[in-house]
């Protein structure tokens, strides 16, 4: 408490002194195409002051892990096990293909991109539910350490580079493809139309070093938790908010999550499905238009390569 609490002093005087403060969390969304917020997107960098630096989810917008945008990856967070999630295809480079229809052209069948990210950075995979031992026997089959599986499942929390890392409930499935599985049984598994099971999807909340608390949506309904546990556990100040619609809760339904389960200070949509920005610029009549005017906190828009800061009670105070 005491280190934490001498922290945001220091974040304190910091922000008084005017300049931006060291002691900021950084957002750099991955997006398939740079200042604008395409349909796959919803790969996002998180950067602790601390040097820790998380993907979440990296879906089908990061180029392989060889993708010049990613850097050094400490962790990698996934949601669930669905393909624009845990990463079934991705894009030949970054900016491949259009906006409308970006390129997802390389296969990351039978590994996943996650798991291809975290063998190449030797990061530590932060999962819930029963995902942990599906990624630790793809590590060890990739000649990676099974160990760099981490759980943390509903309840608990473990705390990896300075940050806490809990997951919560999100009301969705959680099919395993086929493709991941391979061999006879891959086979037999397609023709009957059955995917595998690791257990229920997830959210995730994050605690970072400087104390600013993030929930990270997943794909997801509305669910009682998410004032229960996410607003009156966690008190979760920083939201990231999935919008599709069909799939997981719409621009309406998200803006009610948002203004009477979570209330936080701010939100950054996520999973649109649509072209919601284009040259940085948010297209009207979009879901991420309705979700803008629907809600009372302010909505940040992950235009792909933009870096945003945020201040430890959730605040942007840089880049958007
Ligand atoms: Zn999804």
């Amino acid at each position: 408490m005491k280190k934490t609490a001498s922290l945001l002093i220091a974040a304190a005087a910091f922000t008084a002194a005017g300049a931006v403060s060291a002691a900021n969390v950084k957002v750099t969304p991955l997006g398939s195409h740079e200042n604008e917020f395409c349909p796959q997107d919803r790969a996002l960098i998180f950067e602790d002051p601390n040097g820790t630096r998380v993907l979440y989810d990296p879906g089908r917008t990061v180029a392989g892990a060889n993708d010049p945008r990613l850097g050094k990856i400490d962790i990698i967070l996934v949601t669930h096990m669905h393909g624009d999630h845990v990463g079934n295809a991705h894009p030949k480079e970054p900016g491949a293909g259009t906006c409308d229809k970006p390129d997802t052209s390389v296969s990351a069948l039978p590994n996943s991109l996650a798991v291809n990210i975290a063998l190449a950075k030797k990061a530590k995979i932060v999962t819930g539910s029963e995902m942990p031992a599906f990624f630790a026997a793809k590590l060890k089959a990739n000649g990676g350490n099974p160990a760099d599986s981490i759980l943390a499942r509903f309840g608990g929390s473990v705390t990896v580079g300075g940050i806490r890392i809990a997951t919560v409930t999100a009301m969705h499935s959680n099919g395993v493809d086929p493709g991941y599985i391979g061999g006879e049984l891959g086979k037999a598994m397609e023709a009957a139309g059955i995917a595998g099971d690791v257990g229920l999807a997830t959210g995730y909340v994050l605690r970072f070093s400087t104390g600013l608390v993030a929930y990270l949506s997943g794909d997801t309904g509305v669910t009682a938790d998410q004032e229960r546990v996410v607003r009156n556990l966690y008190n979760a100040k920083l939201v990231v908010m999935n919008i599709g619609d069909g799939f997981t809760t719409g621009p309406t339904e998200a803006a009610y999550v948002i203004n009477e389960l979570v209330k936080p200070n701010s939100v950054i949509a996520s999973h649109a499905n649509e072209v919601g920005a284009r040259a940085g610029k948010v297209v009207p009549g979009s879901k991420t238009d309705r979700f803008i005017k629907e809600t009372k906190v302010p909505v940040h828009v992950p235009l792909s390569g933009r870096t945003m800061e945020f201040d430890p009670s959730g605040k942007c105070v840089a880049g958007c």
